[in-house]
This record gives structure tokens, sequence and C-alpha cells, in this order.
């Protein structure tokens, strides 16, 4: 909303000249023709004058000779969606709004009303370009360098744990996790089955076959009772896993306790894939630092981003270590290059470290600025019934990554397509949640063990569930017409 009405505002005794320059000047593509009393008049576009010359009038004439019109206008209480359609209907961009004394109280864009507005998109500090500017300064514009090496050791101190190992994708370190664990052909690994295809595609890397585990309603995390009967299971068959890939989705910790505990009471180790909960906590301790390895993700839709990159961390050294052997073709120590073993080039880049080390600075806002979003969503929809939002176990503190609801499909006659093409149609973006693994042709042979023995938490979680856009650097305005989109397509259907 434009705000600044003096700088647009105009009386009929100004010249086109200056009416122009102030066009110039302004550069909102709008003047306001006001009266005396300070009414509107009429609103003036550069075609409006172009006209004007057109048809004779010179540089120095005053707005006189332009043609009465009346404004398309609304009450400063109008709403982004009634706006939208006012602007559209009469083929507008900009719409004035008055106030109780019909004073222009402020100018509504449509471009600000009906740009794409996106799920997740990168948002920059204002450090970033300065480790990269180090970077090409430096000529370290390779893999490895000062800012990987810095960047490590920030992360691992944000998060309160000793070592961490910066790599190209989380993806990658949850491989090379998958590797340090010795997961090999023929192996099993249990993974949640509500996540992203990237927490379970390392293990058809390692040859190995993958158990899909259920979530539970309360944190929509792994089910304890599902992995306890797998874990069961597998022992009986004696084929206990290597490895147990707990996801924490949607930036909230599953309840590590009571599932680590039962992992160990078995001896399986635990990979946390944090890649959506970095900066979110679990009693007191950062996500991701409680199993055996964590992994996290800087890709580009993450709360924070280097455009593609992944960390592994661990309390042991030695594990990290290899890590980074590992990661860097296996090279053992000789003059010359010397391979006993499979090796990976997985390291990251130290330019694209460079932007971790600013977007590690702007994390805490980060995570602010999308608990924000999500708060207001839940306040702008407190009267919609056929909303439910993702909860927020007691345990921790979500970072909110993206904000999570599903619709109540009792309270309504829509369902989740319908409402993202309703949303989608006035370009916004939502999304379904992750389609779980068990559900996916390319793991359908893979066992999947529910949270009950009728109820499949997942598969009703991605029936009823979508994410809405989170940006940190989505405006209010943004999240008003999300809010108000939502909002009239779930009033009309309850209708
Ligand atoms: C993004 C993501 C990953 C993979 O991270 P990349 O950096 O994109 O390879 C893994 N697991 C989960 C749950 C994710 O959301």
């Amino acid at each position: 909303m434009i705000t600044d009405i003096a700088a647009l505002s105009i009386e009929i005794r100004h010249t086109i000249r200056s009416a122009l320059r102030r066009l110039d000047e302004s550069a909102q593509g709008i003047l306001l023709l006001l009266d005396e009393n300070g009414c509107l008049q009429r609103t003036i576009t550069d075609g409006d004058l172009r006209r004007l010359l057109l048809a004779g009038a010179t540089l120095d004439d005053d707005l006189r000779q332009l043609p009465q019109h009346r404004p398309v206008t609304a009450a400063i209480s109008i709403s982004q969606a009634e706006a939208l359609r006012t602007m559209r209907e009469h083929g507008v961009r900009h719409l004035p709004l008055l106030d109780g004394d019909e004073r222009v109280a402020g100018i509504l864009r449509l471009a600000d009303l009906d740009s794409p507005i996106l799920l997740s998109t990168p948002h920059m500090g204002e450090s970033e370009m300065d480790f990269v500017a180090e970077a090409f300064d430096s000529n370290w514009v390779a893999p490895l360098g000062p800012n990987v090496d810095a960047f490590e050791q920030e992360l691992a101190e944000r998060v309160g744990i000793a070592h961490a190992a910066a790599v190209s994708s989380g993806t990658a370190a949850i491989h090379l996790a998958l590797v340090l664990l010795g997961v090999k052909h023929g192996d099993t690994v249990f993974c949640s089955s509500l996540t992203f295809v990237a927490s379970a595609n390392p293990i058809l890397y390692q040859g190995a076959t993958p158990v899909f585990i259920d979530s539970e309603p309360d944190s929509w995390n792994m089910s304890l009772q599902a992995l306890e009967t797998a874990l069961q299971d597998a022992e009986a068959l004696g084929q206990l896993p290597k490895a147990v890939i707990v996801v924490n989705l949607y930036g909230q910790s599953a309840d590590m306790d009571p599932l680590l505990a039962l992992c160990d009471r078995f001896a399986v180790p635990v990979i946390e894939d944090a890649a959506e909960s970095l900066g979110a906590d679990y009693k007191g301790k950062a996500s991701g630092t409680l199993g055996r390895i964590g992994i996290y993700s800087f890709n580009g839709n993450k709360i924070i981003t280097t455009s593609g990159g992944g960390m592994l961390v661990s309390d042991d050294g030695d594990l990290v270590e290899r890590a980074r052997f590992l990661a860097t073709q296996a090279r053992d120590p000789a003059p010359y290059y010397l391979h006993t073993q499979v090796g990976y080039n997985y390291r990251m880049s130290n330019v694209l470290a460079g932007i971790g080390r600013g977007q590690l600075r702007v994390l805490a806002e980060r995570v602010e600025a999308r608990r924000n979003i999500f708060e207001r969503y839940v306040q702008g929809l407190a009267d919609v019934d056929a909303i439910a939002w993702m909860p927020e176990a007691s345990y921790g503190r979500a970072n909110r990554w993206l904000s999570c609801c599903l619709l109540r499909t009792e309270n309504t006659s829509l369902n989740v397509p319908k409402l993202i093409d309703m949303l989608a149609a006035e370009r916004i973006e939502a999304r379904h949640l992750w389609r779980p693994m068990h559900r996916q042709p390319l793991f359908e042979s893979c066992r999947y063990y529910r949270h009950g023995t009728e109820e499949s938490v997942s598969d009703r979680l991605f029936e009823q569930g979508l994410c809405l856009p989170s940006g940190s650097n989505m405006t209010e305005g943004q999240q008003e017409r999300v809010i108000e989109t939502l909002r009239s397509a779930l009033v009309a259907a309850s209708g």
C-alpha cells in the first residue's frame, strides 16, 4: 500500500509539465488530482497526460483540460480480496482508499495484491556478501577453505555440538551418515514415512532396504509404538536395522528421549534428519544434536540456505573426521593419490559456506519471523473451523519452517487438492504435505508400520494436510492475502 499521499497529490492549476515531473519522481505510475478541499477529483496516469499532449495541449498548460472522470475508489476498510476484485472489474492498477472524511488515506497497488506468493524463498541477511567477497578476494573459490572451516565451527557452536562437517547437500550428509554407521547391501534401515524422499533415497544408494515407520498425531513425527513393534519384529527375524532415521518434520523435533531410549534398548543408532528443524529445540537442546549423527540442509527452501548445502554433526569427533575423509574422495595420506575405499565428492564450496556464515547470523530472526507468520495465520483464521493447525509439542520449540494445517473435511465440502487450486488461482502457492514414503511407487515393496492397528496417521495427515506460504521475507500484506483468500474459500464451502 502506498501511504505517502502528499507525494502524489496535485491540483488542477498545476501544469502538465509538473504533473509529468511528479509522476517521474514518485515512480508509482499514478497521481491524485485533489480539489481545494483536498478531495479526490480523479486519478492521473502517464496515459492520461499523453492523450492530452496528443490532443494538442502543451507542457505549460494546466490540468483543466483533463476530462472529468469519476475515480474508482474504496473504503479504507476494504479487504484485499474485495480490492483485487474491484481492480480487476474496472481494469485499474491502483485503488485509492478513502477514510471517513472522504480523504485518500492510502493507495492499493494491483501488483502487490496479485504478485505470486511462494511457499518458502531464500532470505539473505546483510553479511553474506561480505563472506562471499572474502572468498573471491582471497581466491578461495574451491571446495574447502576458511569459510568452510569457520561455518563448521560456527554452526557447531550455535547448536551446541562438538563437531560438524559441511557438505554439498543434506542428502549427501544422510548418505555419509549411513556409510559411517556401516550400512551395506542387504541391511535394513528404518525411516519416518512422512518425509521428503531425500531422507530415504540414501538407503537405496547403499543397497539397503528401508522399512517405514508411521507418525504419531501430536507432533506428526515418528510413532514410538510403531517403532517398537517394528524393532520387536526385526529382532525376532534376526534382522535388526543398522540405523533408524528419525525426521524432525516441518521444523519440529520428534519426541527424541523415548525414541532414543527405545533404540538404545535394541542397540540401534539414530540418525536425526534435522534438515527442516535447524533453530528448533527439544527440552532445551538444539534439534539435530540428539541422535548419534544429525544432519542439516541449506537447500534454497530451508530456513537458512547456502543455495545448496548440508551439514553432518556429531559429538563423536572420529565419525565427523571420517565424514570429511569420505566426502573428499577418501584420499589416504600418502605423497600421491592413494585410495583404499570408495569416496565421494561431497564437500561444500568455500563460496557457499560464506553464504552460510552470513545466514547463521540471522537464524534466530528467521525462526521468529516464521513463528510469527504461523501465529498470524492461526489468529487470522481463528473463526474458521474447517482448519486445524499443526500442533506444537510441549517438550520443545519449533522453528515453524512451514506453516502447516489440516483441512477438517467434516466441516467443509472442500478437499485439499481443490483448496490448493483455489489458492493457485490467486497466485498463492500452497502444497500438500509430504506424500508418505510407503505410498511412493519407488518404495512399493517396502514394509510399513502403522501407529495403531487400524490407524495410519501419516496417510490421514497426507489426505488432509497442506503447507502455506511461510517464507521469512513475506510481507504482512502477503500474509493478509493468504488469510483472506483461505477464509473466503472456506467460508463459501461451509455455507
Ligand atoms: C530438504 C530435506 C532433505 C534434503 O536436503 P538437501 O539439502 O535438499 O539434499 C532431507 N530431509 C528432509 C526432511 C528435507 O526436508
